[in-house]
């Protein structure tokens, strides 16, 4: 079949692929614990399950507005001025099908072909897909646990070209867990300012900080930053509601009305009861999210631990997110294995752990593992890598 150029340099998703693997043996019985799921393995809270049950009873089954129900767009907007401080108009927020639809809209009405986008490595599967997929060009900053896997002020300034577009800034990060200060993004956001470039601020994972932090926004250190800003979020992550598909961008009120006409196009309004449900998420209590996070922490700070403790393997602990990204480069090397990727394979196939190898993050020394799975699977998920080293060196 003669397919589209386009498609033909895409990358299948590492996170999918390896949990496709580890469902494959549970399915032959193997006792595989999973450490590749990117979402809360906690329920979505009841009053939110409630709220989009009744909205179904009460016949809101049809389309809404393309860009979502207003009543959630105020919701988003009461939202952003609690938390960030922030004013928006509802003409500048899209409510879309998850916050990679946002990401993809927004790459859609962006970028001419060749256009430059700059992402630091390590950086979130999709983006350098979306970015391709609209002819864009992603420019991958490579970044290290010397400055906690973040991209430098002088490393953006050196990838800046005449054809640079936009950057995007993922803090928390996956797969890193790594969220900039307040001083990173005001020199960051300076530089984006002084070339014009538009920051992509994708903050999904902004309810999951730890150690007594709080999420910062770029958007909310400046008038002039936040309007250079679109900011990308979504429920999944905080309010446990993957599988609902809510997300939603906030920014130039020309580029949303662009975005809003392509998802016009293509996907019209984001399910109409899952949308009920976020507008009882938003307004809702919020130590349902707070509960969860509190759990976060105490599996990050037990499988941390229980993670260095195993040869050849370093980690810097995160501060948000919900994963770990250690480099386990020395320990596939005492194993015997040439890369991360075989030594990901062997684990999974003779330890029984799936873990997701870092190269479709950009990181092929490390591996991501994902803490969103009870303490118990967790510590015997890190012994089981611990037995499989230690017997291998
Ligand atoms: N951004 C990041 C960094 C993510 O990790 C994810 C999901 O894994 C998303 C965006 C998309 O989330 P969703 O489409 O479920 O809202």
């Amino acid at each position: 079949m003669d397919l589209a150029e386009r498609t033909k340099t895409l990358t299948p998703s590492a996170t999918l692929a390896i949990t496709a693997k580890a469902k494959e043996l549970k399915a032959q019985g193997v006792d595989v614990i999973g450490l590749g799921a990117g979402e809360p393995d906690f329920n979505t809270p009841d009053h939110i399950i409630e709220a989009a049950y009744h909205a179904l009873l009460e016949g809101k089954t049809k389309y809404t507005a393309t860009g979502g129900l207003e009543e959630l767009k105020q919701a988003i907007i009461d939202k952003l001025l609690k938390d960030q401080g922030l004013k928006y108009d509802s003409s500048e927020i899209i409510v879309t099908n998850g916050a990679k639809h946002a990401l993809y809209t927004l790459f859609q009405a962006l970028l001419n072909d060749g256009d430059e986008v700059i992402i630091p490595a390590p950086y979130w599967v999709s983006y350098t897909e979306q970015v391709k997929l609209a002819g864009g060009v992603p420019v991958i900053i490579e970044t290290n646990e010397t400055t906690e896997f973040k991209m430098t002020a002088s490393q953006l300034k050196a990838a800046i070209t005449k054809k640079t577009k936009a950057i995007i800034i993922n803090s928390p990060s996956n797969p890193t867990g790594m969220c900039y200060s307040e001083s990173e993004l005001l020199e960051l956001g300076n530089i984006c300012l002084q070339h014009n470039l538009l920051i992509v601020s994708d903050e999904i994972y902004e309810k999951l900080v730890y150690d007594g932090q709080k999420h910062i926004s770029i958007a909310q250190l400046s008038e002039r930053l936040k309007q250079q800003t679109v900011i990308i979020n979504g429920l999944s992550k905080a309010y446990s509601m993957t599988g609902w598909r809510i997300g939603y961008a906030v920014g130039n009120k020309e580029l949303i009305k662009q975005m809003t006409s392509i998802a016009s196009h293509s996907t019209s309004n984001p399910t109409t009861h899952s949308q009920y449900g976020a507008i009882a998420a938003l307004n809702g209590p919020q130590d349902v999210v707070e509960k969860m996070r509190i759990h976060f922490e105490k599996r990050l700070e037990k499988f941390h631990e229980a993670l260095v403790n195993i040869p050849g393997i370093t980690c810097i602990k995160p501060k948000g997110a919900f994963y770990l990204f250690p480099n386990v480069k020395e320990a596939a090397t005492l194993c015997g294995y040439h890369t991360v990727d075989e030594f990901a394979t062997a684990l999974l196939t003779e330890a029984h752990v799936a873990v997701v190898p870092g190269t479709g993050f950009g990181a092929p020394d490390c591996i991501r593992v994902s803490y969103a799975t009870s303490e118990a699977e967790l510590i015997e998920a890190a012994n089981r890598i611990k037995k499989f080293v230690e017997e291998k060196m």
